[in-house]
C-alpha cells in the first residue's frame, strides 16, 4: 500500500473519503499523531490494530467533534463527568463512561467501558465533522515506539501500512491525553490536564500509585510503552552527574555507543558523548513537547544506551515522568 502525505492546503473531500472507505490516516492532535479510522467501522478498527502491532486486549479512544456524538456511544453521563466536559473539552482529557450497544467491542476490548475525548486540534476537529462518526485514534507509532509529534515520525513507523499522513507539523503538547475514570474518580494516566487542574472542578479525584502495578486497572498500564531502540537508563538523586560519568566511562571502555538526555542547564556536563537536551528544566511544557522526539533522535544517531536525567513531578512533569519511566522500563538508579 502506498501511503500519501497530505500537505497544506489539505484535500478534506479525499481525506473523508478514504476514512468512509474504511481506509487509515494519521491526524494531528495536540497531543500526539492519532492513527485514525472509522470507530463504528470493525474492520477499520481492526487494521489499526494491524499497523500498529497494538494487543487486541488494550483499548482505543473514541473522538468526536461535537457533545450530541455522545448519545451512539455512551450510555450516561456522572454530574462529574459532565463538569469535567464543560471545564476541559475539547482539550487533551479522556473520559471513561459506560458504553452503548453500538460500540464495537473491538474497541473496548470487551470492557463495558468506553474512552471518549473531544480533542481541540482544528484538523482533527474538522476531519470528525466531515465524517459524522467517531474516531478511532490512538497514537501514530508502532506499539512500544514512542508516541509521534512529526508527520516524518509517523512514515518511519506506519509507511506502506496506513493511507495517508496529513503533515499538520509539530504538536503543541506532545504527551499523550490524561485518561479519566469518572466512576471511580481516578486519573488512569496522567497527561497535559493535572490532578491540581482536575480537582479544581471535582476536589474528589484521587491520582492513583498505581501507573505501574502488578494488576492493572487500565489495560493499557501493563504493556511496555514509549520505548526508542536504545536501552532508556534513569540515574536521579543527589549524585546522578558523577554517577552518569562513571557509568558512561565503563560503556566507553566496552565501546558501546552511550548518550545522555539532559537539560539546557546540565548539557555542558557531559561533553564527551552524544548528549541532546529536551529544554530549559524551568519550562515543563517544553520538555513534553520535544521528549518523544528526543527519544527518536537518539535512535536516528545509533545510541545503544541512553542515560536520562529525571525531572520535577510538579504539574504536567508527573506525565513527564511517567512516559520516561515507561521508556526505561522502571530501569531506575537512586545515588
Ligand atoms: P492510546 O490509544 O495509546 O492513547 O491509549 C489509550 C489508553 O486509554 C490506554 O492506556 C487504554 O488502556 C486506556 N483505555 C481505553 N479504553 C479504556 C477503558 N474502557 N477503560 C480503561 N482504560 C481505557
Ligand atoms: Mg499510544
Amino acid at each position: 500500500m502506498k501511503t500519501l502525505m497530505f500537505d497544506a492546503p489539505y484535500n478534506f473531500y479525499e481525506i473523508t473519503m478514504i476514512l468512509k472507505n474504511g481506509g487509515l490516516i494519521a491526524i494531528p492532535t495536540e497531543t500526539v499523531y492519532g492513527l485514525a479510522g472509522n470507530g463504528f467501522n470493525e474492520v477499520a478498527v481492526s487494521n489499526i490494530f494491524k499497523a500498529k502491532g497494538r494487543p487486541s486486549d488494550n483499548p482505543l479512544i473514541l473522538h468526536i467533534s461535537s457533545l450530541d456524538m455522545l448519545d451512539d456511544i455512551v450510555l450516561s453521563i456522572s454530574d462529574e463527568a459532565q463538569k469535567l466536559m464543560d471545564a476541559f473539552w475539547p482539550g487533551p482529557l479522556t473520559l471513561i463512561f459506560p458504553a452503548t450497544e453500538k460500540v464495537p467491542k473491538i474497541i473496548t476490548a470487551g470492557l463495558p467501558t468506553v474512552a471518549v475525548r473531544f480533542p481541540s486540534h482544528p484538523i482533527m476537529r474538522k476531519i470528525i465533522e466531515n465524517c459524522k462518526f467517531p474516531l478511532a485514534a490512538p497514537s501514530a507509532n508502532s506499539s512500544g515506539k514512542p508516541s509521534p509529534t512529526l508527520a516524518k515520525r509517523v512514515m518511519e513507523d506506519l509507511s506502506g501500512k496506513i493511507d495517508g499522513v496529513i503533515d499538520g507539523g509539530k504538536c503543541d503538547i506532545g504527551i499523550e491525553s490524561t485518561v479519566v475514570d469518572v466512576a471511580t474518580l481516578t486519573i488512569l494516566r496522567p497527561g497535559f490536564v493535572t490532578e491540581s487542574m482536575l480537582q479544581q472542578i471535582v476536589p474528589a479525584i484521587k491520582n492513583t500509585s498505581i501507573f505501574h502495578q502488578e494488576k492493572p486497572i487500565s489495560p493499557g498500564m501493563k504493556y511496555t510503552h514509549y520505548s526508542p531502540n536504545a536501552q532508556v537508563q534513569i540515574v536521579q538523586g543527589k549524585n546522578y552527574i558523577e554517577t552518569i560519568k562513571n557509568l558512561i566511562e565503563q560503556d566507553l571502555s566496552k565501546n558501546k555507543y552511550v548518550g545522555v538526555l539532559a537539560t539546557d542547564e546540565t548539557l555542558h556536563n557531559f561533553a564527551n558523548v552524544t548528549t541532546l537536551s529536551v529544554g530549559s528544566q524551568n519550562n515543563l511544557g517544553e520538555i513534553a513537547s520535544s521528549f518523544f522526539e528526543i527519544l527518536r533522535k537518539f535512535d536516528d544517531l545509533g545510541v545503544e544506551k541512553i542515560y536520562s536525567l529525571s525531572f520535577s513531578q510538579e504539574g504536567i512533569g508527573e506525565a513527564i515522568m511517567n512516559r520516561l519511566e515507561k521508556s526505561a522500563g522502571y530501569n531506575i538508579i537512586n545515588c
